[in-house]
């Protein structure tokens, strides 16, 4: 079999076009969408994820503001600096929407930061609330990643529903939110769902009993074809650099999967680059204009 090829890049932008036509909506109206970044550290990949945040936003008219934390303080004046940044953002009433770029410098709490960005404006999900609504099935926001793989699924004809879904990575980010999401009992889910982790033994027992397979671990290439069941559905979440001194800027980029050895024996499977990387920051912009158009003034009780 040689697997049909999922083209992130083609869905992205049918959702960044429904995107624009919104923004101008709300700019016609007076206001146009605001996202504001919080980045701190000399994370080189972060610095392009935020960079390309920056133009996608443009693209669809979405303002964005980045505010860079000072480099070189000591963990605990970098927590109190970022925390007083997002403090001044969560009162800003023109600011709809609100991420805090991981991962921050060593030594810097990340949760207590999390916890602090106010909920309805938590563009990431990942404010402990809305991370408990989400597996609530209410979600206020869904986090980008996961919903861009449910969404590549439902919009592929491959929708998860009745399904035996694996997915390998249970990290707050992906694997998490995209089980919860996954075992809810509406459209696009209603999957049985299992998740695998390190401390899974016989990880590929697993996965061949997947109809579609999710593997989001941070390792490159380490699902290979014998791993996947034939005729199953495979999402690549990883992103890894590798050496490449053939390329100018000397690394390529490559999934948690062998895509050669899997696309011979599943039925579909996205490519890295170009499978869920476009649709995560699709999504988050999904989650921006969602917060100006629903929760704009709005606060929590208490807040
Ligand atoms: P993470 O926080 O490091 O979590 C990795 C998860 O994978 C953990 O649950 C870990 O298990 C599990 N794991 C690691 N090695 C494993 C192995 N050999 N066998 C089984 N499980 C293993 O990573 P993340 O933030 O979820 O990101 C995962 C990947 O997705 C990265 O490559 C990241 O760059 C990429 N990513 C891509 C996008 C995108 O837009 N495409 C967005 C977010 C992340 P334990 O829990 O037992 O440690």
């Amino acid at each position: 079999m040689t697997a049909e090829r999922i083209d992130g890049n083609a869905i992205a932008e049918t959702i960044r076009a429904g995107l624009a036509k919104q923004c101008a909506k709300l700019a016609l109206d007076g206001h146009m969408p605001r996202l504001a970044v919080v980045h701190a550290g000399d994370d080189s990949a972060s610095a392009s994820y935020v960079r390309a945040k920056e133009r996608a936003a443009a693209a669809v008219g979405v303002r964005v503001t980045t505010k860079r934390a000072s480099d070189g303080p000591e963990p605990v004046a970098l927590e109190r600096e970022i925390g007083e940044m997002i403090g001044a953002l969560n009162s800003d009433p023109d600011v709809d929407g609100i991420i805090l770029q991981l991962p921050l410098p060593e030594g810097v709490d990340e949760d207590a930061l999390l916890e602090r960005i106010d909920p309805f404006k938590d563009v990431d999900g990942l404010h402990p609330a809305n991370q408990g609504r989400l597996l609530q099935g209410c979600p206020r926001f869904i986090p980008a990643t996961p919903h861009g793989v449910q969404q590549l699924l439902v919009r592929c004809g491959h929708d998860p529903v009745g399904k035996h879904v694996t997915i390998v990575g249970r990290s707050r980010l992906v694997g998490a939110p995209l089980a919860a999401m996954l075992m809810q009992k509406r459209a696009g889910a209603n999957a049985t769902v299992t998740i695998c982790h390190k401390g899974t033994p016989d990880l590929g027992a697993f996965t061949r009993r997947a109809d579609i397979l999710v593997v989001a671990v941070g390792r490159p290439e380490v699902v290979g074809g014998e791993m996947v069941r034939e005729g199953a559905v495979v999402i690549d979440v990883g992103i890894n650099r590798v050496d490449d001194p053939t390329r100018k800027r000397g690394y390529r980029l490559v999934g948690d999967v062998d895509f050669a050895s899997v696309a011979e024996r599943a039925a579909a499977i996205t490519p890295v680059p170009g499978g869920v990387g476009p649709m995560t920051v699709a999504m988050l912009l999904a989650n921006v204009v969602r917060a100006a158009t629903q929760y704009r003034g709005a606060r929590e009780p208490g807040r």
